[in-house]
C-alpha cells in the first residue's frame, strides 16, 4: 500500500517536497482501518501533520475505496537515514532571480539595492546528509509556507558548510511558485550601507519602505550586526515590522545568536524566538555525494577512487572541497594526463609527500617562472628578483630532491651550505607570511611536479 501510496504522491507534490517530507517516511502495513506512518524525527512529523496528511488521507482513500485513518509517528531506534536519501531533491533548473519581464520602475530599483541569487543555489544542487537535514528541511518548510512557523528562521554553522546556499534555495522556491514575489538576498553588511546612504541623503523614509515591503527578506551573515548600535536599532524595526506583518525572515550566522557579542539583548531575542537550525561539518558520505553531484553539474566524469581520495582529504569546508575539485581538473585538463588519485595528489592541499625531481627540473622551473637566466641564478647578483628566484630555488630543492645542503650550494654555482640553510629557512617564513609567495611555490611545485611525472 505504502509504495502505491508513494508512487501518487510522488505526482502531486513538488519533488523537494516528496523527497524531504514523504520519501523519508515509511508506514505499517494497515491495521483496524489505521495507516501508521513513521517519520524520521519530530520535525518531520509535524509537518506532514500540519500540510500533508489531508493529502495523504485521500491518496489512500483514493486506493482503497474507503477512508482511512492516518497517525503519525516519529521512529524509533535507528535513524532511517540511508546512503540513498543523500541524494538530493531536486527542482526543475530554476531561473535567475532577477526575471519578470514586466519591469517597472519600483521594481527596477529593488533590484538594484537586492543582490541577485546565484542561480546554482538551488535545492536541486543542495546534497542532504545527516549533518544538514535539519537545516535543509527547515528551509524547504520556510519555503512552502513562508511566514506560517519558524519566522524567524536562523541558520547557524561554519564557513563554507552552506547557509548561503540553502538560504538563496528558498528565494529561488518561492519565485519558482510565486514568480512576483518580493525576494530580498542581502547581506548585513549591505544593510549597514544602504542605512548609512539614506541617512546622509536624508532617504530614511524610502528606506524603511524599501526594506519593509518584502514578502521574504533573507539577511546573510548576521553576525557583523555586532557592536553596530545604529543598525541594531533600525533592523530591529525593520524586523518587526516584517514579523508583524506576517513576512518571512530568515537570517544566517556562524554562530548562534547568544554568541554574537555586543549585540543587543532585545534583538537575541527576536533571533532566538523562531527555529534555530544548525549545520554541522558534513561526513565523508556526504563529502563524496557533493563532488558527485558537482561534478554531474560540470560534466566531469570521476573516477570513484578520485572523488574518495578528495572528499577524504577536506572535512570541514565545502567551499574548499570544491576547490580542490576544480584545482584537480584544471590541472589535469592542462597536463593532460589521466584522472588517477597518482596524477592529481600533487596539486592538492593538503600536500601529500612531495614528489621527486631531478636539480634541472627544479631548474628549468624557475628559469620559466621568473624569466631569469641559469647563469644569473649561479651567480653571485644580490639583485633582489634574482636572489630571491635563487632562495626559493634552493628551498624547492631542498623539498623536491634528497640532496644535501652543500649539493644544493654546487648547483647553485657553489654556494656555502649556511647560505643554502638561511635561504630556505626564509623562503619557508615568507611561505607562511606573504601569500604571493606562497601562490608562487605552489604554482612552482605543480610545475615541477607535473615536469617530474612525465618524466616517469
Ligand atoms: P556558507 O554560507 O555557510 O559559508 P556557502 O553556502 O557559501 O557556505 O557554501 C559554500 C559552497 O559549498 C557553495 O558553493 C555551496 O554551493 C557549496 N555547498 C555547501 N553545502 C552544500 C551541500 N550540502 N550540497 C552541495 N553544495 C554545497
Ligand atoms: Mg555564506
Amino acid at each position: 500500500l505504502w509504495s502505491q501510496v508513494l508512487e501518487r504522491l510522488q505526482l502531486q507534490l513538488s519533488r523537494p517536497t516528496f523527497e524531504t517530507w514523504i520519501k523519508t517516511a515509511s508506514a505499517e502495513e494497515l491495521q483496524d482501518n489505521c495507516l501508521v506512518i513513521h517519520t524520521p524525527n519530530p520535525f518531520a512529523r509535524n509537518w506532514i501533520q500540519k500540510y500533508y496528511i489531508k493529502t495523504i488521507a485521500s491518496v489512500v482513500h483514493d486506493i482503497l475505496g474507503h477512508p482511512v485513518d492516518i497517525r503519525i509517528e516519529i521512529a524509533q531506534g535507528d535513524d532511517l537515514s540511508t546512503a540513498n536519501d543523500i541524494e538530493s531533491p531536486s527542482l526543475p533548473p530554476t531561473p535567475p532571480a532577477a526575471q519578470g519581464a514586466e519591469t517597472n520602475g519600483a521594481k527596477e530599483k529593488d533590484r538594484k539595492r537586492a543582490s541577485p541569487l546565484n542561480p546554482k543555489y538551488a535545492f536541486s544542487r543542495y546534497v542532504v546528509g545527516p549533518n544538514n537535514r535539519m537545516a535543509h528541511a527547515a528551509c524547504l518548510a520556510v519555503a512552502e509556507y513562508p511566514g506560517r512557523e519558524y519566522n524567524p528562521l536562523f541558520l547557524c554553522g561554519g564557513v563554507g558548510l552552506g547557509k548561503t546556499h540553502l538560504m538563496q534555495a528558498i528565494g529561488h522556491y518561492r519565485l519558482e511558485i510565486q514568480p512576483d514575489s518580493k525576494i530580498f538576498y542581502i547581506s548585513t553588511e549591505q544593510f549597514t550601507n544602504d542605512l548609512i546612504a539614506a541617512i546622509r541623503k536624508d532617504g530614511m523614509q524610502s528606506f524603511r519602505e524599501h526594506y519593509r515591503a518584502v514578502d521574504v527578506m533573507l539577511v546573510d551573515d548576521i553576525q557583523f550586526i555586532e557592536g553596530k548600535e545604529y543598525t541594531q536599532e533600525e533592523f530591529f524595526h525593520t524586523f518587526n515590522t516584517l514579523h508583524e506583518a506576517g513576512k518571512q525572515v530568515v537570517l544566517a550566522s556562524d554562530r548562534q545568536p547568544s554568541q554574537i557579542p555586543r549585540l543587543q539583548e532585545r534583538l537575541c531575542s527576536r533571533f532566538s524566538m523562531g527555529l534555530i537550525a544548525d549545520i554541522q561539518p558534513p561526513d565523508l558520505e556526504t563529502r563524496m555525494a557533493i563532488l558527485q553531484k558537482k561534478a554531474e553539474y560540470e560534466s566531469i566524469r570521476l573516477p570513484r577512487e578520485v572523488i574518495e581520495y578528495i572528499a577524504s582529504s577536506y572535512t570541514s569546508n565545502i567551499r574548499e572541497l570544491e576547490g580542490a575539485l576544480i584545482r584537480a581538473v584544471a590541472y589535469i585538463s592542462i597536463s593532460g594526463l589521466p584522472m588517477t588519485v597518482a596524477n592529481i595528489a600533487p596539486v592538492l592541499n593538503p600536500p601529500t609527500e612531495k614528489v621527486a625531481a631531478s636539480p634541472e627540473t627544479i631548474m628549468a622551473a624557475i628559469v620559466e617562472t621568473y624569466g631569469i637566466s641559469t647563469e644569473d641564478l649561479k651567480s653571485n647578483s644580490r639583485r633582489r628578483e634574482i636572489s630571491l628566484a635563487r632562495q626559493i630555488g634552493m628551498y624547492l630543492m631542498r623539498q623536491h630532491t634528497d640532496l644535501s645542503l652543500p649539493k644544493i650550494g654546487e648547483e647553485f654555482g657553489g654556494k656555502d651550505h649556511t647560505t643554502v640553510m638561511y635561504s630556505c629557512e626564509k623562503v619557508s617564513v615568507l611561505e607562511t607570511n606573504d601569500p604571493d609567495v606562497a601562490q608562487q611555490l605552489r604554482q612552482l611545485s605543480d610545475r615541477i611536479n607535473l615536469a617530474s611525472n612525465q618524466a616517469d
